[in-house]
């Protein structure tokens, strides 16, 4: 069992504190705790601890009573913070500081929306580079009214109510007792502006709804796997918040032939018996076009030609890679008899593996 505090040592004040002080220690200290911004584990008992010593002490009658015969005194029938229950709290902390949370919060600057959008490219495009477009819908800036909400050729007036200030002192009566607040001034909603003529494109929102297409270059040597971010082009921020972004993550199709690495290519040719033991020339496909290749007498399967710089270019860079020929060398899948009979011939001049 906890050993409950006394009411002054809980508000950190003296037994001659005034009324002022009470209200004072309160209000800093239930800031301080309440659980909407203190996520401490005991953040919450502390909460109640301090709403039940403030509303025995703010209480003269009650106060008195506290001070003669402790807390027994102090809790009068009806008044006591249990009755409330817990799950009160919230309501009780906007009574008595107005919107002062609420304020922050709903009026916070927030970030705007950004879009993730994908695509795929071919090994071609991918390696050589290329423009996709793509479409989204925003949120902007209103182009009639720059974001003023205000039909062309007004400007927002100071709001009458708050006199510009965006806040109103009001007064209000609690369950604490009589309390003046600063709360946000309903009529211009904190601005401390109002729109005498509205703007008509955007009926005084300041912001329009547009589908834009944006077109995105995906660099020479961009990889699968990459992602593109277009900064601020998603929607707006609100409150002074910012923009959104667009970020593209892209896919890239295998190819039938090449297989990539790096800036690496990778390509498999099949040549004969006849080819790889008396060398040949041969065209070959490359990035762009194609290329031709001589191959060596006496060429192994396995062995690789190298094609200088008929790789890939380094995405954004001046590096480009090169095209890697793997030589496989392929047993006939069927002889005619005069082949055959050549084989034969051959395979009596031929050294035993
Ligand atoms: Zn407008
Ligand atoms: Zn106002």
């Amino acid at each position: 069992m906890q050993v409950r505090r006394d009411y002054y040592e809980v508000l950190g004040l003296r037994h001659n504190a005034t009324s002022e002080d009470i209200r004072k220690a309160f209000r800093r200290l239930a800031f301080q705790y309440h659980p909407d911004r203190n996520r401490d584990a005991d953040a919450a008992q502390r909460f109640k601890e301090i709403n039940e010593a403030y509303q025995c002490l703010c209480d003269p009658d009650r106060r008195r009573s506290y001070d003669l015969f402790g807390r027994r005194g102090g809790t009068a029938p009806g008044a006591g913070f249990e009755d409330f229950g817990f799950g009160g709290l919230g309501e009780i902390f906007e009574t008595f500081f107005g919107s002062a949370f609420g304020d922050s919060s709903r009026r916070a600057p927030a970030h705007g929306e950004s879009f993730h959008l994908k695509t795929t490219l071919s090994f071609e495009e991918a390696a050589r580079g290329c423009i996709r477009e793509f479409t989204v819908r925003r949120t902007e800036v209103c182009a009639s009214c720059h974001g003023t909400g205000c039909a062309p050729g007004t400007s927002p007036l100071e709001c009458p109510d708050c006199g510009g200030r965006g806040r109103v002192r009001r007064v209000e009566q609690s369950i604490f007792g009589r309390f003046s607040h600063v709360v946000r001034c309903t009529r211009c909603n904190g601005t401390g502006n109002v729109i005498a003529s509205l703007c008509p494109f955007c009926r005084g929102k300041g912001e329009t709804t547009a589908t834009r297409t944006l077109r995105v270059d995906m660099p020479a040597g961009i990889e699968a796997g990459s992602r593109i971010t277009l900064r601020s082009q998603g929607s707006i921020g609100s409150n002074g918040g910012s923009p959104g972004d667009v970020i593209v993550t892209v896919d890239v199709e295998p190819h039938l032939l090449f297989t990539r690495e790096g800036l690496h290519i990778h390509h498999e040719v099949p040549v004969n018996f006849a080819q790889a033991a008396l060398g040949a020339q041969m065209e070959v496909p490359v990035l762009g076009g194609t290329a031709r290749i001589r191959l060596p007498a006496n060429t192994q399967s396995g062995d690789v030609v190298r094609l200088k710089g008929k790789g890939i270019q380094q995405a954004g860079g001046r590096k480009r890679g090169d095209h890697l020929v793997h030589v496989k060398v392929v047993t006939p899948k069927k002889l005619n008899r005069e082949q055959r009979r050549l084989f034969e011939e051959l395979a009596k001049t031929l050294p035993s593996e």
